[in-house]
């Protein structure tokens, strides 16, 4: 039987609050599954490696009002000692007093959060009004709590003039100086969504090379340190027209079956990788309908299509027949591959 060094399998157990329109995982009907599918989980994938995790979440955490009962399930049904995620929710923390002080009991040091740009571009982005002062005011519960806020900031055309609003908001609330007071560090960075999920809907929105000059300099040079990224092109990338000629001279193909994979099981217990949103090319195979040896099998011989694509046709081939030549917009390199293999996949018979 084939064994992961480590295997972690996270379930969409009660979705999130959000409707993210950058959302990386696309969305999916909301609907509640039952506590004992974490373990029958456990029981199906546990044969398969030494170092087992079980996560109730892969959308937001917490957001289940059991959450600490559910933190203390996943836990025992875990065979290593599970570190609760850095993801910070927001719409929990301004709902549930024993939030933040519960994720601080775990021995959380800092916390993820994020904004889109001013109120109202925060609260379209995230697709619920009350957003933005959601995370101003988780951003605080955590600073009391002695957790640093480590806040993205995900940028668009259609935001990157707020960002001066933002960086003048960092600075009037002190961030830097209240979280140093307990021996914490404030991070913030930006960046770019993945062009997955729901957003690639928003590839217009894309930056392009002339934007990036219109970031303010104090958010490049904290990103840059949070990134440890030498320059701008290693925070956003190079254009899809650069990255497109780059890579139909390569002639590479790449085996994405992981030793540590970790994996992601929908409301419907239909079972995917991580690398990309839930969608049919990355199908692993479904816990009700399916032999779990096959569905462990779909990954590790990569017969997914996706995988099998990636597998067995060159980055050129695929970067050839769907991308573009004259696309301005930027992209990270791993991301725009994923980003062509996912297109190569719905647009060719491949
Ligand atoms: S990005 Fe995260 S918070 Fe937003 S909709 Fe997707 S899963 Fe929910």
């Amino acid at each position: 039987m084939y064994k992961f060094d480590k295997l972690t399998v996270c379930l969409d157990m009660y979705g999130c609050a959000n409707r993210c329109r950058h959302c990386r995982l696309g969305f999916s009907p909301k609907k509640d599954m039952n506590e004992t599918v974490l373990v029958t989980v456990a029981k199906k994938f546990g044969p398969f490696t030494r170092k087992l995790e079980i996560c109730d979440w892969y959308r937001e955490p917490d957001y289940n009002k059991g959450y600490k009962w559910l933190w203390q399930l996943t836990t025992a049904l875990s065979d290593n000692k599970k570190v609760h995620s850095q993801q910070v929710n927001c719409w929990r923390a301004v709902r549930d007093e024993e939030y933040i002080p519960w994720l601080k009991s775990l021995g959380l040091k800092t916390g993820l959060i994020t904004l889109y740009g001013n109120s109202m571009t925060t609260d379209y982005y995230i697709g619920r009004k009350g957003a933005y002062s959601d995370t101003l005011r988780t951003m605080d519960f955590l600073i009391k709590n002695g957790i640093a806020p480590c806040l993205q900031i995900y940028v668009n055309k259609d935001s990157i003039r707020e960002l001066a609003d933002i960086a003048e908001l960092l600075k009037e609330n002190n961030y830097e100086y209240r979280c140093q007071r307990f021996g914490g560090r404030f991070s913030v960075y930006i960046k770019q969504g993945v062009c997955d999920g729901e957003n690639v809907k928003l590839y217009d929105l894309r930056l392009t090379s002339d934007d990036v000059d219109r970031i303010p300099e104090y958010l490049i040079n904290e990103t840059k340190r949070y990134m440890r990224a030498k320059n701008t092109e290693e925070i956003f990338g190079k254009t899809g027209g650069e990255l497109f000629r780059e890579l139909t001279a390569d002639k590479s193909t790449e085996n994405l079956a992981e030793k540590s994979p970790v994996f992601y099981v929908d409301n419907n217990l239909d079972v995917f990788p991580s690398i990309s949103a839930p969608t049919p090319s990355w199908h692993l195979g479904n816990l009700k309908y399916s032999d779990i040896n096959d569905i462990v099998k779909n990954y590790t011989e990569n017969r997914t299509k996706a995988q099998r694509v990636r597998l067995n046709t060159p980055i050129s081939e695929i970067v050839g027949a769907v991308g573009n030549p004259n696309c301005d917009r930027l992209f990270k390199r791993e991301d725009y591959i994923i980003y062509m293999l996912n297109k190569y996949c719905k647009e060719t018979n491949g």
